[in-house]
Order: C-alpha cells, then structure tokens, then sequence
C-alpha cells in the first residue's frame, strides 16, 4: 500500500496481451486507476521509500525460463527492467530503503538486487532489519546474514525447515514458522549492562574486539545441573549438559576420561561447527571434544577461549581480591588461581553480584609483570603491573590478569569466568539441597547471604515454543527449578 492509501497488487495474466499486470487500486473504493503494460506478474510488488514499486514474474514459455524484474514509479510509469531477471518472490526493501533482496528461482538461488548475489539452500523469503541483517530460512533452521556482503552472521539449527518469512516484532524478538508445525521465537534478553565483556581476544596482545556475543566458547553453563539423585549439584553427574538456549546434549563422550564431567554431542547434530547459539554466543565445542560437543557436566561458568597469557579485563568496577573460599570450589579456590571482583555497591551491603575469574596465570604470590593494554579505555592505565594487590579498587574494562592453566588438575589454558549471585537465603530452594552449596563463606558478603553461580547470558530455552503453546511458557529454566534462581542476560 502507498503513503496515499492506494493499493498495488501483481493480478497474474495467461498472457501478455490485455495487460493483467500491476495495477493500482483506490485504498477507498477499490476502483482500478490504472494497470501497467505488463502481464503475468508473478510477485507481491514492494514499494521503497521514495514511492518506486518493484515486482518481477517469472513464466515457462514451453521452451525455456522467461523473466523480468521491473521498476515503476507510483504511477505506474515504467522506470527500468531487468530482462531475464527470474523473480518468484516479492522483494525485501533492504535498510537503506531502497536497495532490494529477493528471490531467483530455483537455480539461480539468492540473488539480490542488491550488493551480492548468494547461492544457496533457502526455504523462505527474507526479512532485514534495520540494523543491516537480513533473516531467512533454512531446510534446517534460520540463518542471519551480514546485508553487506551476504555473509553468514549466525544460524541455528532447528531440525525442521523453517518456511514463513522470518518477522521481527517490535520488542526485537524474531520468529519464524516451521514445516513441522513448530513455531520458533529468538531474541536477545533486555539487558542489565551489569558486565563489560573480560576478553579482547583469545591471543595475547591482540585486540579482537570480542565481545560477549563473538567471543569463542568452549564450555557452556549448565542449566541441568543436578547430581544423580536429582538434587542441585554443581559439578555433579547427571549426564545432561543443557545450554542457556535450551539446546540440551545427552550422550556420554567416552573419549573424555574425566568421569562425568565428559563432553556430550549436542542434541541434534549440528551440521558443521561451529555450533552458533544465535545470537550472542558462538560455541567452539569442548577442550577436548571437538566441535559438536557441550561441555561439560554441572559447569557453573562459561570457559572461553583464552590461550596463556590473553589479557583479562575487569567486568565490572569493584575491588579486587584472591578468596581462599569459593562457592561450589570450597576451600581449594587459591588451586585454581581464583581472583574476584566485588563490585562497588554504594548504600548497599551487599553487592549484586560477585565476578570471580579462574586458572589465572597472573596470581597473587606470582612474580610481578608488567603488561601492556595496547589499547586502554578512558580511565585506564597502559601499563599495568600484574598481578593486581589484592584489595586495589579497579575500573571495569581495564586491564587485571592474564589468563593461565592453573587447576588443581590438567587444563588447557582458557579463562573460566563465573558470575554469582548474592540473595538472601529464603530466595534459594533448600528442598534440593541448593543451600548446601550456596551459603556463602566470603569474608567480603555479609552474613546470612547465598551466592549462587548464575549464567550470565541467561535463559531463552522456552523461546521455543510449539505453536500449539503459543503465548505459554514452557516448563522454563530447569537450573531455576532446582535452585529457585532465575539467570539473566548480564552483559553491556
Ligand atoms: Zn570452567
């Protein structure tokens, strides 16, 4: 439809003479105001912002393919064709309104109108947004592209073929409709900003500008985080590693000799890595897995890639200390070269939160370096002394450690990062036993507090919802059933 109310339609002819083609109607009364000399339209027509209609046909003429792709303005005078241009979807208006995106036939695959053309599997029309993506089905899942060069930004696997235009609602989720009668739901949680991200890299020196959502991850937070009897238990065996996406892996990896903390093949089979967990976190599989595999069992953190050495960065402003306790590591936190941040809480007596980082190479007692932050945030210091004395205050975003291989067991070099809770006791289930883990033995937390490790990308596994259960939630977080804490999206 126009600005002014008229309606254009594509009215598909057997012929090219009389002209059935695009025609425009009075949105009031429906009376044909005009018809443009062009038959068998075979597409919605599109309209961009500067009033210009598009539409294309595409027609077997008993020998071969025939097709154009046409412009006309509002009315209906044509502007430009683009001969042989095999159209059989409406366009999308891209975000500068007015490149387009559409659909070739079968064959020619995706081939815009616009920057790039894309061969490829797609099983349903395009949407953009306005920030430059562009969302289409896949004969397995959605794919979110890069509008610029066509590029692959993300894509999930859902296991079915997703065959409705993928639409994007106002409070930014996106959702797409199925061949199996599902219809799925992806969004970003609004955000707390309570976390700058720590890493810029996974390299040392380098400055990749990683953030929460390209950051390679090697292990994930499990959600199922029960022991064998069914109560809380970090770190425990329940054979079930579910991500914060609801993507639940299953399958024991006998590869893996550390008892049941084993990798597990993802649920179903991704179909080439890496694993994308659309859209703000890209999973690189298991220390020792592979690529298709979740690690790991009852994991309270995220372990990022972070070969020796890597730079760390403060998550949030607070003081710096080296616990000899910690939630769910007892008293052997000092092995695995603990170092926390309780973030500044003025008035408070609490803090929110504590942000705890492991396997540190930088550690308290270990010879001091210095280390340079090529490329320091407003407020932070060049050249940073390492490790940081324990009780400095520090500023979120500058630099604080280097990440290291410390554990008391082995471990390739990664940074685990671990975020906690801090709630008042009555908040945690005691019925499953999360208070055992959970009371919390910092001299830095006032008493009669828990600490409950929580995942800082939260939880959107009951964004998947059958179309049956529309506008119902799913059975939710299974980690929040067992422990009575709901994770939330923490980052900046
Ligand atoms: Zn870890």
């Amino acid at each position: 439809m126009g600005p002014d109310g008229s309606v254009y339609a594509m009215c598909p002819g057997q012929d090219y003479y009389p002209p059935t083609g695009l025609s425009k109607f009075n949105g009031q009364t429906g009376t044909n105001i005009g018809v443009a000399a062009y038959s068998r339209g075979a597409t919605e027509p599109m309209m961009d912002n500067q009033g210009r209609l598009y539409a294309g046909f595409m027609a077997f003429n008993g020998i071969f393919y025939i097709g154009s792709y046409d412009t006309w303005d509002s009315n209906l005078n044509h502007l430009s064709a683009n001969w042989m241009d095999y159209t059989t979807s409406r366009a999308t208006l891209m975000p500068d309104g007015w490149s387009t995106l559409k659909l070739g036939y079968l064959g020619l695959g995706f081939r815009g109108a616009y920057y790039w053309d894309l061969s490829g599997s797609w099983s349903s029309l395009p949407s953009t947004d306005n920030v430059g993506k562009i969302y289409i089905g896949t004969p397995t899942g959605v794919a979110c592209l890069n509008a610029n060069d066509g590029s692959t930004k993300w894509s999930f696997t859902t296991g079915d073929t997703i065959t409705t235009q993928p639409v994007i609602s106002n409070n930014g989720l996106l959702y797409a409709g199925a061949n199996s009668g599902n219809i799925y739901a992806f969004g970003r949680p609004s955000s707390r900003g309570v976390l700058s991200f720590p890493l810029k890299s996974h390299v040392p020196d380098r400055d990749d500008g990683y953030t929460s959502s390209t950051a390679p991850v090697n292990s994930v937070f499990d959600h199922s985080m029960a022991d064998s009897n069914g109560q809380y238990g970090p770190y425990k065996c329940d054979q079930t590693v579910a991500a914060f996406t609801g993507l639940v892996a299953s399958h024991y990896n006998p590869d893996f000799v550390f008892g049941c903390r084993a990798g597990y093949t993802v649920t179903p089979d991704p179909h080439g890595p890496p694993i994308s967990f659309l859209p703000y976190m890209t999973y690189r599989g298991g220390i020792d897995g592979g690529s298709n595999h979740l690690y790991y069992d009852g994991h309270t953190g995220v372990d990022y890639q972070a070969s020796y050495g890597t730079q760390v960065f403060a998550s949030v402003t607070g003081t710096v200390y080296y616990p000899r306790y910690m939630v769910d590591v007892g008293y052997s936190a000092p092995a695995f070269h603990v170092m926390e941040i309780i973030p500044d809480h003025p008035g408070k007596p609490n803090p929110d939160y504590i942000i705890y980082y492991l396997h540190l190479k930088t550690y308290k007692g270990q010879q001091q370096i210095e280390v340079r932050d090529r490329d320091p945030l407003p407020g932070c210091q060049e050249y940073v002394s390492l490790p940081i004395p324990e009780g400095q205050h520090v500023q979120a975003g500058c630099l604080v450690a280097q990440s290291g291989n410390s554990a008391p067991y082995f471990t390739r070099s990664h940074l685990h990062f671990e975020v906690q809770k801090v709630v008042p006791p009555s908040a945690v289930l005691c019925q499953f036993g999360a208070r055992a883990y959970a009371i919390c033995r910092d001299p830095h937390i006032l008493a009669v507090q828990d600490c409950v490790p929580v995942d800082p990308y939260g939880w959107t596994g009951n964004l998947v919802t059958n179309s049956s259960e529309i506008g119902v939630a799913d059975s939710g977080d299974p980690y929040q059933q067992l422990t009575g804490i709901a994770s939330e999206f923490l980052w900046k």
